[in-house]
């Protein structure tokens, strides 16, 4: 008999409202609620914009392997100033425009390993409920009509405004307006809820006039029809944090008189040369170009989620090299361990040693989700074992130990398990099918040349001239197939293989 398991961790996370680390926890018997603002289907998704969504599948992942039972939503803005700019720019339907991105941002979180959320929510099949809400903000005094028929929230009826953010609004014009969704730091003006419909632009003809929301509408709507008027997390990018989550706040909190949410995360940004990675700047890369370029699904995580998501990381190729290489190690570790044949018992030494390990994995992603600290102990776990492994020391306790901290690490990191290809061949597929074929790296190309059933029956070639003595056949077989990338392994189970 092996020694039990360790019990579980509550988590301490920074809160952008108290700006304290407060405790996370959902009310007992219920499930967390989390909202967490999702992608604008206008384009394809940068690696920036997957940094936060990894950063909050860190946090759900983390949250279920204490026994955590979540109720996540994540919106899809499928109506903005931007998508309706390119669809009339473009002269297709809206929902044709941004159905395309919206299934190449769910392939991207797959390639990605993130978790979809409980609920995922589109703007445009909740429109009856914004109305309702900017009807009860009207009713309430917060909001008013202009002559061309758009609404406006009114920001002195809401005077803890700037509580998130914490910004000074001292110099605020009263009666200003912005109807942009996304506007500058300094423009804290009367913001828009409803927009007039324009000649060729979608719309919607509704009680409060033909028009279309605004983005921040969009939220408090979705989040207080699937979560209630009060709940317990809101997350998003930190460029979120002002207007978008101030004006959630205050739209919600001026109809319901309670706290919209209680707890607020924000993730920090993904930097090119020490600048927000973004469309605007066209310093960014999508998950695909790295894709194309040959790094592997797996390696864009780990380089995403090794920084805790309360520094700003600065992207580098590096990065991915160091994150490939870590994984490599790894893998190669679990393969040795789960397939090693280790006499009965246990050693004490290392059963020690794995006990410290998960207990500091856990504890550092307890302490604000710091994902740097978290990992550390493992890799230091598996150098000892490798040691132990080397020196005939472990036992089969201590392999089961081992897998069980490493089946914990990968319940939150996901990168142990080989799931690389698929990502890469549809990427290569897509590049194809949309003009890119310029963008596949040469490498990837030598390596996708070749196919599963082509590798078995060289496999089988080389056993039989091995059988035969002809050593020269089989070392060119190896050599051919190392040249299109596939890495052989003579083990005493027989031959493995995979893809570099
Ligand atoms: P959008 O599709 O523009 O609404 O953005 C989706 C999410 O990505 C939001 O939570 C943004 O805050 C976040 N985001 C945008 N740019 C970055 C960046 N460079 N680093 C991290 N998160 C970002
Ligand atoms: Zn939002």
């Amino acid at each position: 008999m092996c020694p039990p398991d360790e019990s579980p961790m509550t988590l301490r996370l920074f809160n952008t409202l108290t700006g304290e680390v407060d405790t996370l926890a959902p009310a007992p018997g219920e499930p967390l609620r989390i909202y967490a603002c999702g992608p604008t289907v206008y384009d394809y998704g940068h690696i920036g914009n997957f940094r936060t969504f990894l950063q909050v599948d860190v946090l759900r992942r983390f949250l279920k392997l204490n026994g955590i039972p979540l109720r996540h939503v994540m919106n899809i803005t499928d109506v903005d100033d931007r998508i309706i700019q390119n669809t009339v720019a473009s002269g297709v339907t809206l929902r044709e425009y941004t159905a395309r991105f919206e299934q190449a941002f769910f392939e991207d979180l797959d390639a990605l390993r993130i978790e979809r959320p409980e609920v995922i929510a589109r703007a445009t099949e909740h429109i009856p409920r914004m109305v309702e809400l900017v009807q009860r903000l009207a009713a309430a005094g917060a909001a008013y009509k202009t002559d061309e028929g758009s609404w406006y929230f009114r920001l002195a009826a809401f005077p803890e405004y700037g509580k998130l953010s914490k910004k000074d609004l001292s110099g605020m014009e009263d009666g200003a307006r912005v109807d942009l969704d996304r506007y500058e730091k300094d423009s804290a003006r009367d913001f828009a809820l409803w927009k007039a419909a324009k000649p060729g632009e979608t719309s919607w003809d509704t009680p409060i006039g033909r028009g279309r929301p605004g983005w921040h509408i969009e939220c408090s709507a979705m989040a207080m029809e699937y979560l209630g008027e009060s709940f317990d997390l809101h997350a998003g990018g930190e460029d979120l944090m002002f207007p978008h989550h101030e004006n959630e706040i205050a739209q919600s909190e001026t109809v319901t008189h309670k706290p919209f949410a209680r707890h607020w995360m924000h993730v920090r940004f993904l930097l090119v040369d020490g600048r927000k990675m973004s469309k605007s700047e066209g310093n960014f890369f999508t998950l695909r170009d790295l894709l194309l370029k040959g790094y592997k699904a797996s390696a864009i995580r780990l380089a995403l989620i090794s920084v805790p998501y309360r520094h700003q990381l600065n992207f580098t190729f590096d990065s991915l090299t160091d994150a490939t290489k870590a994984i490599e190690r790894l893998r190669t570790f679990h393969r040795r361990l789960a397939g090693g044949n280790f006499p009965s018992g246990e050693n004490a030494a290392l059963q020690a040693a794995a006990r410290k390990a998960e207990a500091n994995f856990l504890g550092a992603l307890a302490d604000d989700l710091n994902t740097a600290e978290a990992r550390a102990p493992i890799f230091e776990l598996v150098r000892t074992a490798n040691t132990a492994m080397d020196e005939g020391q472990l036992r089969s306790c201590d392999r089961d130990l081992i897998l069980s901290v490493l089946r914990k690490f990968d319940a939150v990191f996901d990168v142990i398990d080989d799931r690389d290809e698929e990502p890469t061949r549809r990427a290569i597929e897509w590049a194809r099918q949309t003009g890119r074929e310029s963008e596949i790296a040469p490498e990837l190309l030598a390596r996708q040349s070749i196919a599963d059933e082509q590798v078995e029956a060289l496999l089988a070639e080389r056993a039989q001239a091995k059988k035969q003595r002809n050593f020269a056949r089989a070392d060119q077989i190896r050599s051919e197939l190392a040249e299109k990338g596939i890495v052989i392994e003579d083990s005493k189970e027989g031959v493995r293989w995979k893809r570099k």
